[in-house]
């Protein structure tokens, strides 16, 4: 199989680089203290799971993982899923995804719509019962698909570091600050990882804080990590938070309409962060604060985020 680079060369070229909007007013609060944030739903996929996977593909093809037509395989709560599936259509690849029955219709229709394998989980199981299932349907057919493992893959957490983190640095530098605060959750822990590092590398003092939404009802793309038998991502960096703070799905809903109301239209890990993010602020611990808006509020309309009247 020879993938088609030129074509998929032109998609690739339109992920990162994504604008990094001040929220410091719209939320209330005023200079010097300032709060920022990466919108991710421009990438092409609409998340920031865009990133990771064309930088695991890229390794992948580079290595000839994909040799002999082996499909690529990966667990994702749906929007990684979408990456993949985007992305692999655009290289003639063929994917496989395994996503838990109950991650939104917009998800599961999309990664259809690329032409991608869906392999269903049982939605009480959770994203560690898809990564399982992954796994082992990895352990047993190693000639039909080459497993990618966002959630142990290097390269997840280097798309970050060299690209969102980087970007940060600098979009902050061209307004002469630095981050003296970084807030986000974890799904893979890619996000977390490789831009605390980054961040933190450039500027020692830097604080993290952790966003972890309660085990029920959840939030879409993020672990709870608090119960025994979670599985903690291989690359996810654990020394580097230096605060967990509970969330809770109906705070951040909250906070995706208020975001709305300010013209971002972004789904509920976002609405977490933010919200995260603005109770860390009112601390008055630190001065520039920056955290993330990882996906679309367009992924969200069926599961009711955004009650039309
Ligand atoms: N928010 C959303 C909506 C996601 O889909 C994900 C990835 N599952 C995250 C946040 C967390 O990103 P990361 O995998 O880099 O930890």
């Amino acid at each position: 199989m020879n993938p088609d680079l030129s074509h998929f060369g032109a998609l690739a070229a339109a992920v990162g680089a994504t604008p990094l909007v001040e929220l410091t007013a719209g939320l209330g609060l005023a200079p010097p203290l300032r709060l920022f944030a990466k919108l991710e739903s421009v990438n092409p996929g609409a998340s920031i799971k865009d990133r990771p996977v064309l930088r695991m593909l890229q390794a992948g093809i580079a290595a000839g993982a994909l040799a002999g037509g082996r499909r690529v395989l990966d667990s994702s709560s749906g929007n990684a899923g979408i990456s993949y599936a985007m992305l692999g259509a655009a290289l003639g690849v063929p994917v496989s995804i395994v996503v838990p029955g109950n991650a939104s219709a917009e998800r599961l229709a999309r990664i259809h719509a690329h032409g991608a394998e869906l392999i269903l989980t049982d939605p009480l199981e959770g994203y560690d019962h898809a990564l399982r299932t992954a796994q082992a349907l990895a352990a047993q057919y190693p000639e039909r698909y080459w497993y990618c493992n966002q959630y142990a893959n290097a390269e997840n957490w280097r798309a970050h570091y060299d690209g969102t983190g980087a970007e940060i640095l600098r979009q902050l530098q061209a307004l002469d600050l630095h981050a003296d605060c970084f807030v986000a959750g974890v799904g893979t822990g890619g996000t977390l990882t490789g831009v605390a590092r980054r961040l933190r590398e450039a500027h020692p003092g830097l604080a993290v804080y952790a966003a972890i939404p309660d085990a029920f009802p959840g939030i879409e793309g993020l672990k709870p990590l608090g119960a025994a038998g979670d599985i903690v991502p291989d690359i996810l960096d654990a020394s580097l938070i230096d605060e967990r703070i509970g969330i809770s799905a109906e705070h951040a809903v909250a906070m995706c309409r208020r975001l709305a109301a300010l013209g971002l239209f972004v789904g509920p890990s976002s609405g977490a962060y933010v919200h995260t993010a603005l109770a860390v602020a009112r601390s008055g611990r630190h001065r520039t604060i920056v955290t993330i808006l990882s996906d679309s509020g367009e992924r969200y309309l069926s599961v009711g985020l955004w009650p039309a009247g």
